[in-house]
């Protein structure tokens, strides 16, 4: 690590701003909305502050003359931005009486550079790359302004406010921090996130034995159903993700990809729970259980499942055996399989006048007579998105034709959706068991419609059909 991360306290003396246009504008505008005081030599003589609000050019004192014979008594760093060769000079001189200097663009004659900044009040997150990347600095903050909760920089404030008081009501330091954290990652905190920052106050004020609340024993856990969508992991939901930061362990399904269990936090535990390359998982009875004994034990439960937790996903089921042991959980939803598939292969799922209704159904048990009402699928503006219909493609496709709906319906075969390996393959209903062949394994959904003639595999293949016959003619 060539530069460490460090925070320079400004209130100590100025900044010298050595640089002209927009590159010093840019620093300007970032040390004044820091609270800086700054001392800035315009080296194309045109000291313009009117890119500026009048707050932030209130504290830019203008210097004239030549920065190289500046008074740099109480200065605390120097910063040259677009300065050319004085910026060279600028960082020579600067080392010479110790002081830090960063030259915009230029490494070599830098002594600290400018990390990127999450701002959220109290807590200031700095990213660098050692000035190799600020592209990539920039991406990764990105990232973590979607998981820190917008009110994160209210809580340090909060805290800090009653740290002193606290500090003097219990001794030892342990149990000052075991306090922190039950007030941080408990209701306290909870209520200063959601900016109920009066309810928070009144709550800390009536704790009345600060040592007996930090000592009492864990609370009860909870678990949190989220869904983890198709596979791509970036279409976690924000809430998705913070609730994979938070979990002391995550009880996942066989769907979900190592990418997206990566995103849980580094200590967490793991344990699969699910069907594993065809042997059978623990059951959902075991599952139940699981979870309930992992909340019990007060840690903070993920139970993680393709897609969303209420479509196919048995999570009713898992909310009901929680609710009836009295845990405590909530639901976060995931971008469902289809919806998934849809989005990335082009399948408007309604379409105006063409798809008007969207059925969602499960193929598990169609190969069973009379366990699907086909009848109810045969309306041709209606979109049916079949999950678990692999196996049973042949059913579906003899159970439509026999209800009613005509052979030349289009249909999509669309597998492993938003992961890198997805495949398509797209026919008429009667060639559906031939598409399925075509497809090189699963998980897949089906989705049999009008609308499947619009998608992006469709017009592909209705252009290569195309070339083929223009090939033919051609010979
Ligand atoms: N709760 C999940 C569905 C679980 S049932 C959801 O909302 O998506 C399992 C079925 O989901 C699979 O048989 C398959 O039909 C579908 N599926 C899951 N992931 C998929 C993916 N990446 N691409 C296509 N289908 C998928």
């Amino acid at each position: 690590m060539r530069f460490l991360p460090v925070f320079l306290d400004l209130r100590t003396g100025p900044v010298l701003v050595v640089g002209a246009g927009e590159l010093a504008h840019a620093k300007l505008r970032l040390l004044a909305a820091a609270g800086a005081s700054i001392r800035w030599f315009a080296t194309d003589g045109n000291p313009d502050l009117s890119g500026l609000t009048a707050a932030d050019a209130a504290r830019v004192e203008l210097a004239a003359g030549d920065p190289m014979v500046a008074d740099l008594n109480g200065v605390i760093a120097i910063l040259c931005a677009g300065a050319g060769q004085i910026g060279v000079a600028m960082s020579v001189r600067a080392k010479a009486v110790g002081l830090p200097v960063n030259v915009m663009d230029d490494l070599a004659h830098s002594t600290f550079i400018f990390p990127a900044i999450v701002d959220r009040g109290d807590v200031v997150v700095a990213i660098g790359t050692g000035g190799a990347a600020p592209v990539v600095a920039r991406r990764v903050r990105e990232r973590i302004e979607a998981v820190l909760p917008a009110r994160i920089g209210d809580l340090a404030t909060f805290i800090g406010r009653w740290r002193k008081q606290i500090h003097g009501r219990i001794a030892q330091m342990p149990l000052r921090r075991r306090f922190w954290e039950r007030v941080a990652d408990g209701p306290i905190g909870a209520l200063v996130l959601a900016g109920r920052g009066n309810e928070a106050e009144r709550a800390l004020e009536n704790i009345a034995d600060p040592t007996a609340f930090a000592a009492a024993q864990a609370s009860q856990g909870q678990v949190t159903l989220v869904g983890a969508g198709p596979g791509d992991p970036d279409l976690l939901t924000i809430k998705a993700l913070r609730a994979l930061q938070d979990a002391d362990v995550v009880f996942y399904d066989e769907l979900v990809s190592p990418e997206i269990l990566d995103r849980a936090r580094r200590d967490a535990s793991r344990v699969p729970v699910g069907r594993r390359a065809g042997k059978p998982g623990i059951g959902q009875h075991a599952i139940n259980e699981l979870m309930i004994a992992a909340a019990m034990s007060g840690q903070r439960a993920v139970r993680l499942k393709g897609g969303d937790p209420f479509v196919f996903g048995r999570g009713g089921e898992e909310i009901e055996a929680l609710r009836a042991a009295g845990v405590a959980y909530s639901v976060v939803p995931g971008i469902t399989a289809g919806l998934g598939a849809a989005a990335q292969f082009e399948v408007p799922l309604t379409l105006r006048h063409a798809a008007l209704r969207i059925t969602f159904l499960t193929a598990h048990k169609a190969e069973d007579a009379d366990s699907v009402d086909w009848s109810a699928l045969t309306d041709d503006k209606m979109t049916v998105v079949v999950y678990m219909g692999m196996t049973a493609a042949a059913s579906v496709r003899s159970g439509l034709l026999a209800a009613g709906r005509s052979p030349r319906t289009p249909v999509g075969v669309f597998a492993r959706a938003t992961r890198p390996d997805a495949q398509a393959a797209v026919g008429t209903l009667d060639e559906l068991p031939d598409l399925v062949e075509r497809i090189e394994g699963g998980p897949a959904v089906l989705i049999i419609g009008d609308v499947v003639a619009h998608s992006a595999p469709w017009r592909q293949q209705d252009l290569t059909q195309l070339f083929s016959k223009l090939l033919e003619a051609a010979e």
